[in-house]
């Protein structure tokens, strides 16, 4: 591979003996934190000198791990990098042990005594977000001794995950399904994906009843790992005097609840909206009658697009013109300086994603193949390139990072003005089919399916906070109730057969603790974001005010909270305006693809 398709890691470290070196002197200055312990009440500088001194550590092994792993990734097969990985994960442990002291200690200072300090070192304001939001844990917070015993019966409680993890990969069986062509097929999760989405219903029909009858043998082992994962989410939301375990599992983000519940509100009221796509996919097929199998058949025929890497990178640059030219030239000159790591090699790790070296820059690592999918997973990447690239530019390090709710606004976001820039290129009807399909199965997937995930975790943990027990049985009866509800069971919309129900089972992120609900807010996010820009860049050049306000929030990093951030930007997620704006999204592309349709002459709609 040239080297201008490869990450250009030397600006980490020039070579693994720069990183040696790096690595001595911070195993060295590691110990030293622990000269600030019972100190910092001293006075307002020795906190500050203890900030300053520790996240200065925190911010050297950063650099060593994200050297060692991307190293690592660039080809698993070498023992190297792991063994240097290992190595900065060890001493990151010892700085854990060595800095546990900070917590509790400026929790034990107290609002008033921070806020005085503040006031008298005026250099610890770059730390009044952090300190502040480890005093809002104050009522949460044990004393030291019963927080280690949490933290140690912690080891304890990871077991659902731990389990199901190594079940599920090593142990469930792969049922053999013999497909109409008479061909033997053993189902693995690689050949499962491939297979549901057969043209031929028969086979996709045989390939969910194998697959998913498999799963159901195992319902009560799979039930009773989910129960053990719920029960200690419950353990831990009692010892830290939550009422919830969604209100623990938002807390650290400091997520209102109302967001959580609300969504689940917003797609109840729309979910006319998914069944209308539900339809439409019923006459793209030709079914008198759609079932939960023929969701991931293909619709319309991949499209023949492809690209190079510099067709790639030039459509994703022209895609974010609406975000501004300082924003395009910064990308651009980050493309050329070697973000990106392009091409799959053997060993190299798969998918992709963006991490970024504070005080370096971005990377991407890719496994670029040319295909339109490519280009979506460059926009995407890219999105978070340019997020870390506008934070750690303005911010310093302790609020650089970004949380995961506004990082995937800023990544869907270059999606959804790739997809805008491309329906505007491509004037032919059957891309256009194509581009709107990905996009609203897009939706479907993203705001419905895993919404759907999200209110089954409430309710689970819901009985079991009442004290009701969790078993494979009515975990599926529940699952299979959500699905029936959302896809339209009962109205003919798409039939569910009782066997999916145990879809359940196969989710891994409901061992997350309420994560997956931020796929679907980040997008309805993105959604109002992305037009509201794009309208403006339309209507007057000059005035630019709803980018720069989203601009703003990216390069506020984690200075303020991700829904005050969001606000700031222009969306509030704690109204149902946002939603609405993504189901006239959604709408507005089901009228265009009516109309292509029509077009084509296929028959409207019975
Ligand atoms: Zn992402």
């Amino acid at each position: 591979v040239p080297e201008r398709y490869t990450w250009n890691l030397e600006d980490i470290y020039a070579s693994w003996a720069d990183f040696t070196t790096a690595y001595k002197r911070v195993a060295r200055s590691v110990p030293t934190a622990a000269r600030f312990q019972k100190r910092l009440a001293e006075s307002a500088t020795v906190l500050y000198e203890a900030l300053a001194t520790i996240l200065g550590i925190d911010q050297d092994l950063a650099r060593l791990r994200s050297y060692a792993s991307q190293r690592y990734d660039e080809n698993t097969r070498r023992s190297r990098p792991l063994e240097r990985l290992q190595a900065v994960e060890q001493l990151a442990v010892r700085f854990g042990a060595v800095t546990a002291f900070l917590r509790p200690e400026i929790l034990a200072l107290g609002q008033d005594r921070v806020e005085r300090f503040i006031s008298e070192e005026p250099r610890l304001s770059e730390y009044r977000h952090l300190l502040q939001d480890i005093l809002r844990w104050q009522p949460h917070t044990l004393s030291p001794e019963e927080e280690k015993i949490v933290a140690q019966a912690g080891q304890l409680t990871d077991a659902g995950d731990a389990i199901y993890s190594i079940f599920t990969n090593a142990e469930l069986p792969y049922p053999i399904v013999t497909l109409s062509n008479e061909e033997t097929v053993r189902l693995d999760p690689a050949a499962y994906t491939h297979h549901r989405a057969s043209h031929r219903r028969q086979d996709r029909n045989r390939v969910f009843e194998a697959f998913w009858g498999e799963h159901r043998r195992f319902r009560r082992t799979l039930g009773g790992l989910l129960y053990v994962q719920v029960r200690s989410n419950i353990f831990q939301k009692e010892v830290h005097r939550f009422p919830s375990c969604l209100s623990a599992a938002l807390f650290p983000s400091n997520i209102p609840e109302t967001v959580y519940r609300r969504l689940i509100d917003d797609v109840h009221a729309n979910l006319s909206t998914l069944h209308r796509y539900l339809r439409l996919r019923r006459r793209f097929l030709d079914l008198d009658e759609l079932r939960y199998e023929d969701l991931y058949a293909p619709i319309v025929p991949p499209t023949a697009l492809h690209f190079t890497p510099e067709q790639a990178m030039q459509r994703t640059l022209d895609a974010l013109a609406p975000l501004g030219d300082d924003y395009v030239e910064g990308l651009r000159r980050g493309y050329e300086a070697r973000w990106v790591d392009w091409y799959p090699s053997r060993g190299k790790r798969s998918g992709a994603y963006s991490t970024s070296v504070y005080g370096v820059h971005p990377y991407q690592l890719l496994n670029f193949n040319g295909r339109y999918e490519d280009l979506v997973t460059l926009a995407h990447e890219s999105g978070h390139s340019m997020h870390a690239h506008l934070a750690d530019a303005r911010q310093p390090y302790v609020t650089h990072e970004c949380s995961v709710f506004v990082g995937e606004v800023a990544s869907t976001l270059g999606e959804l003005l790739l997809l805008q820039r491309m329906l505007d290129l491509h004037r032919d009807l059957d891309t256009r089919l194509f581009l709107l399909d990905q996009h609203l199965d897009n939706l479907r997937q993203t705001l419905f399916r895993q919404t759907l995930f999200a209110e089954f975790e409430l309710t689970i943990h819901e009985m079991a906070e009442r004290g009701e027990t969790l078993t494979g049985d009515n975990l599926s009866q529940i699952y299979l109730d959500l699905l029936r509800k959302y896809y339209g069971h009962e109205e003919g919309v798409c039939r569910i057969e009782d066997l999916y129900g145990i879809e359940w089972a196969d989710v891994p992120h409901f061992y997350y603790n309420f994560y997956v609900f931020q796929y679907a807010t980040s997008l309805v996010a993105s959604i109002s974001l992305a037009k509201a820009i794009r309208e403006e860049a339309l209507r007057d050049h000059r005035n630019a005010t709803r980018r720069n306000a989203y601009l703003g929030m990216l390069a506020a990093g984690s200075s303020k909270y991700p829904i005050d951030l969001l606000r700031e930007a222009g969306v509030d997620m704690t109204t149902p305006t946002p939603f609405e704006a993504a189901m006239e999204e959604m709408n507005r592309t089901m009228d265009e693809i009516e109309s292509l349709l029509h077009e084509r002459g296929l028959r409207a709609v019975s």
